[in-house]
């Protein structure tokens, strides 16, 4: 971006906005000061940490002028413009509007429980093939990562293509009107963070949030095969697009076919056309769909969105096929795990080829309330010993789960260790895994699961 430090002062409405500027050049923003380069607008957000107290490091980096909040008047620098606000947070929300409003992209927004960033990648994918898109960078989902994309725009920005993470009601409902939408996108409704609602219901009317800033003429495309979202959709007034598997959707599927490196799948609209995505996991097929909604929508033919999708990159594929010490193969989704995702890669997982046996160490799944031990357990309805032989479980809600699979499993396919004997379970797997086996490693973060697969890996 390129502004002025007076368009700034004006555009945050800042206290001291009258006075007189210098003839500064602003060319980006940051709100860590380790990550700031020459030219940036230093914004100070205060959380566990002052961003206040980094203002050196931040001029050191090269800041050309810095936001700061009036009640830290007294430590205001000399050696650059301070634009004086009584919130730092809210005026880099104002900054980001005002600049999403005078570069006047078109706006998507994507929001769902699972498969927000896969879904956006997606997106900004097919619609580069005719289009100079921007989209959020990695995971930055939040009050302060959706500010920071809009900042992130080209001046020639045509689409940005925004993720839109929540955990609370209200969260989607300012995001949203902060924006104001043409394409709100969700991509489905889980279990994540039930801890805080209490029941899908409410997860989904806080989802339904992305569509109060949509606009008149905007398009609402959302997975139609949620009972919770068809419901709640018939309050919208826009234009509706649906997909899903059912084929009484906008957009469905058929002849899905999955490896461990690709899913392919015929889309409705396009029967001609089959699609190939380098992800596995049919879950994927939602994703993509969502995301050809989308490219249809600003008329993105399918030849391009074919070709745009068979060569697209995850930023943030979770899901990695690596090799064991033992010459096993590894599926690690370490980072995260709630209990609709923990069952899709689950079923995903149960369906690669394997010569040997296939292995799921599966860690506890945080957030979830007095939920958690049912949905643990729940997970029993992708356990089979058919398809996955052998199941360690790691953490204290995993013992529901342990208990639920003693029906069908014998006892010694079962292996369970609360949170603090996980170096038994390193242990136990080490000695068990042969080069023929797969692994699947699917856990909260805070179940640290990656020191398993580094056990594994070493
Ligand atoms: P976060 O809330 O952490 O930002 P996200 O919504 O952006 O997550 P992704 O990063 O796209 O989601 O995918 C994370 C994981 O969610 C995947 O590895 C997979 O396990 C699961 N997942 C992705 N898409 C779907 C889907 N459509 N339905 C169910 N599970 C999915
Ligand atoms: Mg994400």
């Amino acid at each position: 971006m390129k502004m002025q430090v007076t368009e700034i002062a004006k555009a945050v409405q800042a206290v001291n906005a009258a006075q007189v500027w210098p003839d500064v050049n602003v060319t980006g923003v940051a709100f860590d000061s380790r990550h700031l380069t020459a030219g940036d607008l230093f914004v100070p957000l205060t959380g566990a940490n002052d961003g206040h107290d980094y203002i050196q490091s931040a001029i050191d980096h090269g800041a050309v002028a810095t936001l700061w909040a009036t009640d830290h008047t007294d430590s205001a620098p000399s050696e650059l413009p301070v634009i004086l606000v009584p919130d730092t947070l809210t005026a880099l929300q104002q900054l980001g509007q005002y600049y999403l409003q005078k570069i006047n992209p078109k706006v998507v927004a994507v929001t769902g429980s699972n498969g927000k960033t896969t879904t956006k990648d997606m997106i900004a994918s097919v619609l580069s093939t005719q289009f100079n898109v921007t989209k959020t960078h990695a995971n930055f989902n939040n009050q302060i990562g959706v500010p920071i994309t809009l900042l992130s725009m080209e001046p020639n920005t045509e689409v940005v293509v925004v993720e839109m993470g929540m955990d609370h009601f209200g969260e989607l409902d300012f995001l949203s009107n902060l924006v104001q939408p043409d394409v709100a996108v969700i991509t489905m409704v889980g279990e994540a963070h039930i801890e805080f609602f209490g029941t899908r219901d409410k997860i989904a009317d806080a989802k339904m949030e992305i569509v109060h800033g949509l606009k008149a003429d905007g398009t609402f495309i959302y997975n139609g095969d949620e009972p919770l979202l068809q419901t709640r959709a018939k309050e919208v007034t826009q234009r509706q697009r649906t997909f899903g598997l059912n084929a009484d959707n906008t957009l469905s599927a058929s002849a899905i076919e999955t490896s461990r490196a690709t899913t392919s799948f015929t889309a409705s609209l396009w029967p001609e056309s089959p699609f190939t995505i380098p992800m596995m996991g049919a879950y994927n097929v939602n994703n993509a769909m969502a995301a050809l909604l989308v490219a249809d929508t600003f008329h993105v033919r399918e030849k391009p969105a074919q070709q745009a999708l068979a060569k697209f990159v995850p930023t943030e594929n979770r899901t990695e096929w690596l090799t064991g010490h033992n010459g096993e193969a590894i599926l690690s989704d370490v980072y995260n795990s709630n209990p609709t995702a923990a069952k899709r890669v689950l079923a995903a997982f149960a369906a690669t080829p394997v010569t040997g046996q296939r292995i799921v160490v599966l860690g506890d799944m945080l957030e979830l309330g007095a939920q958690a031990d049912q949905l643990h357990a729940s997970l029993a309805s992708e356990l089979n010993p058919e398809t996955i032989q052998s199941v360690y479980l790691n953490g204290e809600h995993m013992q529901a789960l342990a208990t639920d699979l003693a029906a069908k499993y014998p006892a010694t396919a079962i292996h369970y260790y609360p949170t603090h004997e996980q170096p038994q379970l390193i242990n136990d797997l080490k000695q068990a895994v042969t080069a023929d086996d797969e692994v699947l490693l699917k856990g909260s973060h805070g179940i640290h699961l990656e020191n398993v697969l580094a056990a594994l890996e070493a």
